[in-house]
């Protein structure tokens, strides 16, 4: 296989983008890497009328744009998306191709390293390039107590998946003149084996659980998804966002972009309230920078307990129900 060129190629997940800048930011950290490397900084964005965005990433450092507009591309499908990113990686040969850490870019960089047959690099926290020009990618690993950095010298491209909010984006550039090069839907896409037959739109929350002063975790301890609706309750109450542990999302009681832990959001409350969770490290690793915490279990050796700062050995949903009634009278008074 012919040598990859300097190129560091950067999805353009523009979905969520007024709330989630993440391929701006890895734009951004991009420029610099290329400045080292002597390649060129590109934007790769699929879609349908996807004019918007493409302006968008000229003006936050991406030298160069491919783009593939096309109505067959304006529903979502990882197939044609992986396929076509694929098909792309090869033809044109970047050395590098950074994903952000959204739920998007988790769900298809995985299946573009595995197709091309290269590594992959998940939650990076940082990247560097080293003496030899490599790309040196940064992530939390054994469950966030090591750092480890990661290289891949025998396979291109280099893959990496970035959190958001990892760097800092560019200011917008007016003026940027990045080239845009437009490309043609191959004539051999896949068929599709999902079919998407209906999608809902559903409405951002209010605020984002990373950036609550108060935040109310639930765990697997709650019960169930009826008694775990009533941390909603309690949440409202004190104007606080609710988070969840791994079982919980999984068991769909909420939705993921609830998850705290290593596979979901960071937090930094004032105070956390910790309900029926034992304290996994997957979960405790998000939870470091909270300033208080509170926690009610019924094994008053759970890890939770030994973290918090108020240890309370009880039912969690008896004392959900305690603080709701509790705060109500007081609301009342
Ligand atoms: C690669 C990987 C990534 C992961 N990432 C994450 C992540 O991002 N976030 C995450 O949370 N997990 C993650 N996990 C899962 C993690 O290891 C734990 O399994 C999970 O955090 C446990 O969730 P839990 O505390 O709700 O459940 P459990 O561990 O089952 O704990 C339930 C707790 O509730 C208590 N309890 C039970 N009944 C009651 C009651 N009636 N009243 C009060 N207390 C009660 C129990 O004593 C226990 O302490 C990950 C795992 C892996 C392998």
């Amino acid at each position: 296989m012919m040598e990859p060129n300097k190129d560091i190629w950067v999805f353009g997940d523009y979905r969520n983008y007024f709330r989630n800048r993440v391929t701006l930011q890895i734009l951004a950290r991009a420029t610099e890497l290329a400045a080292r490397t002597g390649g060129e900084v590109c934007a790769v964005v699929f879609g349908h009328q996807v004019d918007e965005f493409v302006s968008e990433y000229r003006a936050h450092g991406a030298g160069r744009v491919y783009v593939l507009d096309d109505p067959a591309l304006k529903q979502y499908s990882i197939e044609t998306y992986t396929f076509l990113m694929c098909r792309l990686v090869e033809e044109f040969k970047p050395e590098t191709l950074l994903v952000g850490a959204t739920q998007f870019g988790k769900e298809i960089a995985p299946r573009i390293a595995k197709k091309l047959g290269t590594g992959l690099t998940a939650d990076c926290i940082d990247l560097a390039v080293d003496e030899q020009g490599r790309l040196v990618q940064t992530a939390p690993s054994f469950g966030g107590n090591l750092i480890a950095r990661i290289i891949t010298p025998n396979h291109w491209p280099q893959m990496a998946i970035i959190r958001p909010g990892t760097f800092q984006e560019l200011p917008h550039d007016y003026d940027a003149q990045g080239e845009i090069v437009p490309l043609v839907l191959p004539r051999d896409l896949p068929a599709d084996k999902i079919r998407c037959v209906t999608s809902e739109h559903r409405p951002s929350r209010k605020r984002k659980i990373e950036d609550a002063d108060i935040v109310i975790a639930g765990g697997r301890g709650m019960g169930s998804k009826g008694k775990f609706k009533k941390l909603f309750e309690l949440a409202e109450l004190m104007q606080g966002e609710v988070g969840a542990t791994r079982p919980v999302v999984y068991a769909n009681w909420i939705g993921h972009d609830a998850l705290v832990g290593q596979a979901g959001k960071h937090i930094k409350p004032k105070i956390l309230f910790s309900f029926g969770i034992s304290g996994a490290i997957q979960h405790t690793a998000a939870i470091t920078n909270a300033d208080f915490i509170v926690a009610v279990n019924k094994n008053p050796n759970a890890t939770m307990m030994k973290m918090a700062d108020v240890a309370i050995v009880a039912d969690a949903n008896q004392a959900c129900l305690g603080i709701i009634r509790a705060l109500k009278e007081r609301i009342r008074v």
